[in-house]
């Protein structure tokens, strides 16, 4: 074999002729010269359509490929510029690497794979880039994917949510199929008209066969929903609902909290000093009261039963929020009754936060009736949204809105990167 097919075998070249290999003492890297095989010259680098040559562009470059053992490696060829019809003066199309990248189509794509399934500095260590250089990656890639995959096919169930994605409340809309889980699309924003934006996507024929939309209960959802889609059942998102109990329920615990305080430190000199027995107690019972009952743990059992003997309103509470779970565990009209029951219940329970809740729930109880009746699962949209509000986390340090959403796509639209090289 000649030593030059073993490079480009070496290297996963295909339609591209190498024509040295030297090692670059400045850089530390071994650079590899090729150009685009006969068949690959002259293509726009947009839409890769023939056209004729238009100047030499920026000379030479390089772009970054994958390593050789532990050395880095740069391909280097000839960027000249094509005159499209299309496009116009663009620089021409190679086939090592996407259009505008610096790194060979190979690198992107192993990039891409770690940054879905490993931690950023796992990344930018193995691969010696920076988060933002793989945030670019992401979007390229995911960008490609976009170009072969129709996400939006054949969706009848939707859930649709705002997520933050950045400090300082910066939000994108996200929406999820209820049926095959996977995150389908997403935008910068949350109002009616980013949502607009999804429906237009959609189209018409394909946004009039759905047939529930779930959501949580803000008002420029169900706005845009009632005009875009008014065939389709709103519905309420149970751990939304859920998350407002375990939010009144904490109001109680530091009500309790800060009684057990005012207990134990009456004088404001003692206030300084360390917070012990109940008012402690109370603190560290934070996650028994928070958590679902079959996931306690034997020192969160003795915690909850403790609470129970000590301060029965906010074992109370406690009760109700985990009647209004039970409502939505047992679903449909068993679960409409046990609404009803809870309703009732929380009225008599004389907690302010259980009262305002009360009216919340009577104020959107068509939608949440729906969600009863559908049968849409809970746990999917629920553990989807977890994954996409971790994803955003570690997408804090990109460069704008559109890397963070072609790694949630990545990770969870149902089209994962592959490794290159693989088949
Ligand atoms: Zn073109």
């Amino acid at each position: 074999m000649r030593e030059s097919s073993v490079w480009q075998r070496a290297f996963g070249l295909a339609h591209t002729v190498v024509e040295s290999v030297d090692f670059d003492d400045d850089a530390e890297a071994v650079v590899v010269s090729v150009r685009s095989a006969a068949r690959a010259q002259g293509r726009c680098g947009r839409c890769g359509r023939r056209a004729p040559g238009y100047d030499r562009g920026e000379g030479r470059r390089r772009w970054r490929a994958l390593d050789l053992g532990t050395t880095r490696v740069f391909l280097e060829a000839d960027a000249p510029r094509v005159r499209c019809r299309a496009h116009g003066p663009t620089v021409v199309r190679v086939p090592w690497a996407r259009h505008d990248a610096g790194h060979t189509r190979d690198f992107d794509d192993q990039a891409a794979w770690l940054a879905v399934r490993t931690s950023k500095t796992a990344v930018t260590d193995l691969l010696r880039i920076g988060w933002r250089t793989v945030g670019s990656i992401v979007a390229r890639v995911s960008a490609d994917i976009d170009l072969m995959v129709d996400r939006l096919e054949g969706l009848r169930r939707i859930g649709i949510d705002e997520i933050s994605y950045k400090r300082g409340h910066r939000y994108l809309t996200v929406v999820v199929d209820h049926d095959s889980g996977r995150l389908v699309w997403a935008a910068p924003g949350r109002d009616e008209a980013t949502l607009d934006q999804f429906f237009d996507q959609l189209g018409p024929e394909r946004t009039a066969v759905l047939t529930h939309v779930s959501a949580d209960m803000a008002d420029w959802i169900a706005r845009a929903v009632a005009r875009r889609a008014p065939q389709a059942l709103r519905c309420a998102d149970a751990f939304h609902i859920v998350r407002w109990a375990v939010d009144a329920l904490d109001v109680e615990r530091r009500r309790a909290w800060n009684a057990a305080r005012g207990r134990q430190h009456p004088g404001t000199e003692l206030r300084r000093r360390r917070v012990t027995g109940d008012a402690r107690a109370l603190k560290q019972a934070r996650f028994a009261l928070w958590k679902n009952p079959d996931t306690l743990t034997d020192r969160q059992r003795h915690q909850l039963d403790w609470i129970a003997k000590t301060d029965p309103r906010l074992w109370r509470a406690y009760l109700l929020k985990e009647g209004l779970r039970y409502v939505f565990a047992v679903k449909g009209t068993e679960g409409k009754e046990a609404l009803d029951q809870w309703l009732d219940w929380a009225q008599r329970s004389q907690l302010p936060a259980f009262l305002e809740l009360r009216k919340r729930l009577i104020t959107h109880r068509e939608a949440i009736d729906n969600a009863l009746d559908s049968g849409l699962s809970n746990a999917l949209i629920e553990s989807t949204n977890t994954k996409i509000r971790l994803l955003t986390r570690i997408a804090y340090g990109f460069h704008g809105p559109q890397p963070v959403i072609a790694l949630a796509m990545l990770a969870l639209g149902g089209h994962p990167p592959r490794l290159p090289g693989r088949t």
